[in-house]
């Protein structure tokens, strides 16, 4: 049996669903293909995968929809989304989506196993019991569970592991990279925009005040709320300049 879970694979053009059958089995995990989107929404009820990888350009139902129909039902399994345009990505990584990843066509099925392996460990978490809060807003890793002035909110796997990582060191300011690295698990340098789009999900999710802070041309940083610690940028505006030379990055 394999040893890592099913993935559900979610693709009409059988030989790319075939190809990935093939490096997915190999690595370990047992397949199932679904062909359209009625019947990928049938298979995560019957087959309970530990992960969706999903075609956005499906015949019937869009993989977009079928993402919003299993978040509307409260199903949060890990989606990597697979899209043949640039211009999809956005829509893609939507707020109301919930996607974990996306990768674009074409690809190679190595990569896709990579993002697949790196989105399931991020989906796993880290069981501790560590409890932490900047400002309003409070985790806790042990739970998943994210309060913002004692409400809960709904976050993906991914926006909480990013948004646990920035509040671990708060006022340090992390590049892009360091964050692909020890979020997403990326070894690599990739051409991704995935950060700058969790990092905004975030912040429409946590709302004001804007505990996230952008460093142009480095990276963001957890600090509390510029009326905390100092009169200045009290407009709470998300870009603000770093005069220094981001030292602690
Ligand atoms: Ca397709």
């Amino acid at each position: 049996m394999p040893g890592h879970g099913l993935v559900l694979v979610v693709e009409d053009e059988r030989s790319i669903a075939d190809l990935l059958k093939m490096y997915l089995t190999r690595e370990g995990f047992g397949v199932h293909i679904a062909a359209d989107g009625p019947e990928a929404l049938a298979a995560v009820r019957a087959h309970r995968p530990v992960a969706i990888i999903l075609d956005v350009g499906l015949p019937t139902l869009a993989g977009t929809e079928v993402c919003r129909r299993l978040r509307a039902d409260d199903d949060w399994t890990p989606v990597l989304f697979c899209t043949a345009r640039d211009d999809e990505i956005d829509k893609v990584l939507g707020l109301e989506l919930g996607a974990d990843d996306y990768i674009t066509k074409p690809f190679s099925p190595r990569e896709v196993v990579a993002r697949l392996k790196a989105v399931l460990r991020r989906s796993r978490g880290v069981v501790t019991s560590e409890e932490m809060a900047v400002g309003d807003v409070a985790i806790d890793l042990a739970t998943h569970r994210c309060t913002v002035a004692g409400t809960e909110i709904a976050l993906t796997a991914t926006e909480f592991d990013l948004l646990a990582y920035l509040m671990s060191k708060p006022g340090r300011v992390f590049t892009r990279e360091q964050l692909l690295s020890e979020v997403w698990g990326y070894s690599s340098v990739v051409t991704t925009r995935t950060v700058d789009v969790h990092i905004a999900q975030l912040r429409s999710k946590l709302g004001e005040p804007d505990l996230i802070r952008t460093v142009r041309g480095v990276g963001y940083a957890i600090e509390l709320p510029a009326a905390d610690v100092s009169a200045t940028a009290a407009d709470g505006a998300a870009e603000v300049e770093d005069t220094g030379t981001g030292t602690e990055v």
